[in-house]
């Protein structure tokens, strides 16, 4: 019998005001691991009235205490982190490795942010005028609501929710469908932790039935939204519409460069892990690769041996490279790139269909693929497949990499193969993305930096590092005047 959970509301564990539930399956064998609520819009609205309720309360905690909360968060995650990362693995097919890197994300952040409980440092500043005082300080916004995807099932709620909760928010959170668990174990830990009732509600439930209503609650003054760009723009026309504020984490069509120089080897060490980890699921997922021509022949052969070598299987299981995607809907989109890829005149030189025998026949498996052929113009050189998928590109120059890296709607993560300094300093000019690495893959951000990109890929906050706090707080500028008379800033300037 598989274990029924519930929302958490206002400090309690209470199902969906309907009764509604949905099972949460294993992507990689159809296994019904827990039944979760499937809520609507009044439950929504308990969660928003519940956050409401909490917030001056919230807001007045001092802010290392509230860090100290964060802390014994943070303990639980370390002492569970191989269950939750066996729960994630479970729920949403990636590695069993990379599902503790996940967990080890949330930790960091919850760590990160705790800390910031006794810094969130503002400004004091000389005033023009004498006897007079300039400061700024950070204040909370109010009730956010945190959306996330099924990628990074863990950390990218941690990312949000510590915080929005660190700088004085109280927060509902709207995990993603697919992978509920990992968000009711982060929600638990906070819970065991001591947060007071309300601060922190968890609303499971569809994106239409629980998403739309908690991004037009008029109670809610603030959306931080991860997944794609199709839900993220109409978000952003509601939170326009209904005056909230907005921080999104959008698609990416990233690109490793790799010019003649590079260290062949190093370089398909990077293409490999960033372009099949989490089975390509990443919005930071090498799905381009963009190769200078002189290495071209001998990196496409190698990456073709070095793809075809992964081996597909349950993330669970020792020695398995890839795991599934995570439902039937993303397998039919990959494989629909496929046609797409044929039809504009790309080459599938391997992989390039669903692995569906022997023990893969009750999963979402698509084998790992390789495109050569590709134009920088062709769809699968533009869009955002999120699966197993990366497409070689040639390019003769590092100028033509660099523009060809620039042009595609997103602007989230690059990075550049070359042995040569100077090469690497003009990549790093001239790469117009959020995030640059040299000599790396296009994954691998640290919580302590600002992680997030340009053009399609956002609209224009950070999320992770001190960027995080611009998106969770107002800053209010005070100014003490001690001068016992009136002075006119501006104005008496003699
Ligand atoms: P998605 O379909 O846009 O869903 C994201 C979240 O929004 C889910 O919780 C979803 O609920 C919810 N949702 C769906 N429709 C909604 C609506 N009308 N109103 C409010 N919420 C709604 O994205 P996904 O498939 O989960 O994630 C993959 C995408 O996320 C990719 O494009 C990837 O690049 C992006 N991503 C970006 C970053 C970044 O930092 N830039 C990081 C990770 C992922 P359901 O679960 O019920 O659908």
């Amino acid at each position: 019998m598989a274990t029924t959970y519930q929302n958490w509301i206002g400090g309690r564990w209470v199902p969906a005001r309907s009764g509604g539930t949905r099972e949460n399956i294993d992507p990689a064998s159809g296994e019904v691991l827990g039944i979760f609520p499937r809520s609507g819009a009044e439950d929504v609205n308990d969660a928003v009235g519940a956050a409401r309720k909490a917030l001056d309360s919230w807001r007045a905690v001092p802010a290392p205490r509230r860090g100290e909360i964060l802390f014994r968060a943070g303990e639980t995650l370390v002492r569970c982190k191989e269950e939750f990362a066996r729960d994630m693995t479970s729920e949403m097919g990636k590695v069993l490795k990379e599902a503790r890197g996940d967990v080890q994300e949330a930790i960091d952040m919850t760590y990160y942010m705790a800390g910031e409980g006794r810094r969130c440092f503002g400004q004091t500043t000389p005033s023009e005028l004498p006897d007079k005082f300039a400061m700024s300080v950070r204040q909370s916004v109010g009730v956010a609501a945190a959306i996330t995807p099924w990628n990074f099932p863990m950390a990218i709620p941690a990312w949000k929710i510590m915080p929005a909760l660190i700088t004085g928010n109280t927060v509902v959170l709207k995990a993603a469908n697919d992978t509920p668990k990992s968000a009711w174990n982060l929600v638990k830990a906070l819970e065991e932790a001591g947060l007071p009732a309300g601060v922190l509600n968890v609303v499971f439930g569809s994106g239409s039935e629980v998403g739309t209503p908690l991004v037009e609650h008029p109670d809610v003054d603030l959306i931080s939204f991860t997944g794609s760009n199709e839900v993220g723009s109409g978000i952003a026309f509601k939170a326009a519409q209904f005056g909230k504020r907005l921080h999104l984490e959008l698609g990416g069509k990233n690109a490793i460069i790799i010019l003649d120089d590079a260290d062949l080897g190093l370089a398909l060490d990077g293409v490999i892990w960033s372009a099949f980890g989490t089975t390509g699921q990443r919005c930071t997922a090498a799905s381009r690769v963009i190769a200078q021509r002189g290495i071209l022949d001998e990196l496409t052969e190698r990456l073709i041996a070095r793809t075809e070598a992964l081996r597909l299987g349950h993330g669970l299981e020792e020695g398995t490279d890839v795991g599934p995607v995570v439902n039937q809907e993303q397998l039919a989109k990959v494989d629909g790139y496929m046609d797409v890829a044929r039809r504009d005149g790309a080459t599938i030189a391997c992989g390039g269909s669903v692995a569906n025998v022997g023990p893969l026949a009750k999963g979402f498996f698509f084998r790992p693929t390789v495109l050569t052929d590709v134009k920088p113009k062709m769809r699968v050189a533009q869009e955002e497949i999120f699966g197993p998928v990366t497409a070689v590109i040639a390019v003769d120059s590092l100028e033509e990499a660099i523009a060809v890296n620039n042009n595609v709607s997103y602007g989230l993560s690059t990075s550049i193969y070359t042995r040569d300094v100077n090469q690497a300093f003009r990549a790093i000019e001239g790469i117009t993305t959020g995030l640059v690495y040299v000599n790396a893959g296009t994954i691998g951000a640290e919580v302590h930096l600002p992680f997030g990109g340009t053009r399609g890929t956002g609209n224009g906050h950070r999320e992770a590092g001190q960027a995080a706090l611009d998106t969770y707080t107002e800053w209010k500028t005070v100014y003490v005047d001690y001068s016992g008379k009136l002075q006119k800033a501006q104005i008496d300037v003699e």
